[in-house]
């Protein structure tokens, strides 16, 4: 295996890229939402195999896990963060609203993350490299962990002044980044409402919060998650990055196309991540249904002849 072409030294992480320290409250609130969503998925196999499970929390789970997971690879991650296209104006508050209802923190502060993450990808400064504390079985397994959840415990505040000034100047995207509470409310009740309706019965509301709130948001903040520690660790490395990103198909549907992650770092701004032959990628399909009703203009298509040179062995940089 080649070493990745690097087109820069490793600058030092300069000292702007964090502001403030996150509150007690806002710790605990992180802590929450990554334990009790996962203690319910623990949870939830058991309960499978016996009693409060049908067809309607199945298809309820199926709903909300796909529009959640599209407002987030479609939304938070191709659109606001890299700039993939351009969207009307009511495209874009709905995709920042329901991004928010994945419940992986404010909009903000999601974009600034993950742009300081392609800044200094596997470098000092990442906040969520699996690399940083060394190669060795015991450092990996740490820094899987810090990759995966670890990284959200921590006190640090990613500078959005910084990293996301386009975002913190735009009135709309400012009032959906103060509704996330009310958002996540919405993304919690709106399943259990729907399943009591549905079922007509409480039994029925319950059962649909249990697995199409609680199960589904668990599931969704893994794969997010996995894209962050696996996909920097194990998989195919086809371009030369910067970086450790690699592609790893087993998660190409659950993700929705961002496991192809070396695709991604190779070309950040594409709204394709799945470029290879036979490369599901269900967001970029979602994106050119996007750009057929006219919603969207100016989509980064991926261009061949980028990809090309980008390519293990034919690289010069
Ligand atoms: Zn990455
Ligand atoms: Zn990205």
């Amino acid at each position: 295996m080649t070493t990745a072409v690097r087109t820069s030294p490793n600058p030092p992480a300069p000292a702007d890229i964090l502001a403030g320290e996150k509150t007690p409250t806002q710790m605990m609130l992180v802590k929450l939402f990554a334990v009790i969503p996962l203690l319910a998925l623990a949870a939830s196999i058991p309960v499978a195999w016996g009693w409060g499970l049908d067809w309607v929390d199945i298809g309820l789970a199926a709903f909300f896990y796909t529009l959640t997971c599209l407002g987030v690879t479609v939304g938070f991650h191709r659109y606001f963060t890299h700039g993939a296209f351009t969207a009307n104006r009511p495209l874009r508050i709905a995709l920042a609203a329901i991004g928010s209802m994945a419940m992986q923190g404010p909009i903000i502060g999601w974009v600034a993350d993950h742009r300081r993450h392609h800044a200094f990808a596997d470098r000092e400064g990442d906040p969520h490299s699996p690399w940083l504390y060394g190669t060795s079985a015991g450092a990996l397994a740490k820094g899987f962990w810090h990759a995966h959840m670890g990284w959200m415990f921590q006190r640090e505040r990613t500078n959005a002044a910084r990293f996301a000034p386009d975002l913190l100047a735009d009135r709309d995207i400012m009032r959906v980044d103060r509704l996330f509470p009310l958002l996540t409310v919405v993304t919690l009740l709106a399943p259990a409402l729907a399943g009591g309706l549905i079922t007509w019965s409480w039994w029925g509301a319950l059962t649909a919060f249990f697995w199409a709130s609680l199960v589904r948001v668990a599931v969704l903040h893994h794969v997010t998650w996995s894209v962050n520690s696996i996909c920097h660790m194990i998989g195919a490395r086809p371009y030369t990055a910067r970086d450790k990103s690699a592609n790893f198909w087993p998660l190409a549907i659950a993700s929705m196309g961002e496991s192809w992650h070396n695709s991604h770092h190779a070309d950040p701004t594409c709204a394709r991540h799945g470029v290879g032959r036979g490369q599901i990628d269900v967001s970029a399909r979602v994106i050119w249904i996007f750009e057929r009703f006219g919603w969207v203009t100016k989509v980064r298509w991926p261009r061949a002849e980028r990809f090309a040179r980008k390519l293990r062995g034919t690289a010069t940089a």
